[in-house]
């Protein structure tokens, strides 16, 4: 059975008093959970010891991710983080591939290979996001886009490696705009991505990775999208920066 999985990017946010704060408060609400759902808060990095310290003396069910990994092993990369660094840092997952992080840092398919495959040597599990601009939907070049994302980025893995992967669609245009895709949207193209497994590999594998949306997903909308058979929880931004929301949305299933 796959995995249920909410997990939380805080993005560039929150002082260092309130990731403690909102840290505390997630920690505090994590019994009213449905049970199986995985619950991943992913604060900037320079809050993930204090994140993995609270989780460890707390001995609570909540996993911490990274934001962002380099694609290469140590060295002269000033301000990077390398996958060995938050391997140390007992991290159990990172985003990889955010819309953001593609549109501002000029991150490449090729690049996210890369930084996917640091993180698999280290045992640490990738969040690997795709999705398309608005402009790729109107043309209807958004099927083409996310298989280009992921073939050109997680295809290389082998059937053991990228059973080790989440997938998060997180179509562009609705990611901090309010607008969300509609259920029937996330759902055409969450089947479209775990057919493209079934492709690539096997059944067996598809039916096995979890995929998760992401974009404006919020306490009122998140039942209708999780109630999809393909879709198995969600990469939350916005919505992630309130404990009593974060946790609404991760109660929905
Ligand atoms: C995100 O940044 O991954 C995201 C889904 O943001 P929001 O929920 O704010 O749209």
């Amino acid at each position: 059975m796959r995995k249920k999985i909410v997990a939380g990017n805080w993005k560039m946010n929150k002082t260092f008093e309130e990731a403690d704060e909102l840290l505390f408060d997630i920690t505090k609400r994590l019994e009213n959970l449905p049970s199986g759902v995985q619950l991943i808060v992913c604060p900037p990095s320079v809050y993930l010891e204090l994140a993995t310290d609270i989780v460890e003396e707390d001995d609570v069910e909540l996993k911490i991710g990274a934001q962002n990994v380099s694609e290469h092993d140590a060295g002269a990369y000033t301000g990077e983080v390398s996958a060995l660094m938050l391997s140390g840092m007992n991290m159990d997952y990172c985003i990889v591939g955010h819309s953001e992080r593609r549109k501002y840092f000029a991150e490449t398919h090729e690049m996210l290979a890369g930084k996917v495959d640091r993180l698999l040597e280290y045992g640490i599990e990738p969040i690997f996001c795709c999705g398309e601009v608005l402009e790729e939907r109107e043309a209807k070049e958004h099927f083409a886009v996310v298989k280009a994302q992921i073939s050109d980025s997680l295809f290389h893995l082998s059937y053991q490696e990228i059973s080790n992967v989440i997938i998060a669609y997180e179509p562009v245009w609705a990611i901090g705009t309010g607008k969300t895709a509609s259920s029937a949207q996330a759902q055409e193209m969450h089947a479209f991505i775990r057919n493209l497994l079934k492709e690539k590999y096997d059944e067996e594998l598809a039916g096995e990775i979890s995929i998760l949306y992401g974009g404006s997903c919020n306490p009122g909308n998140a039942a209708e999208l999780f109630a999809n058979t393909d879709v198995d929880g969600g990469l939350i931004g916005g919505a992630a920066l309130k404990a009593d929301d974060f946790i609404k949305i991760a109660q929905s299933f």
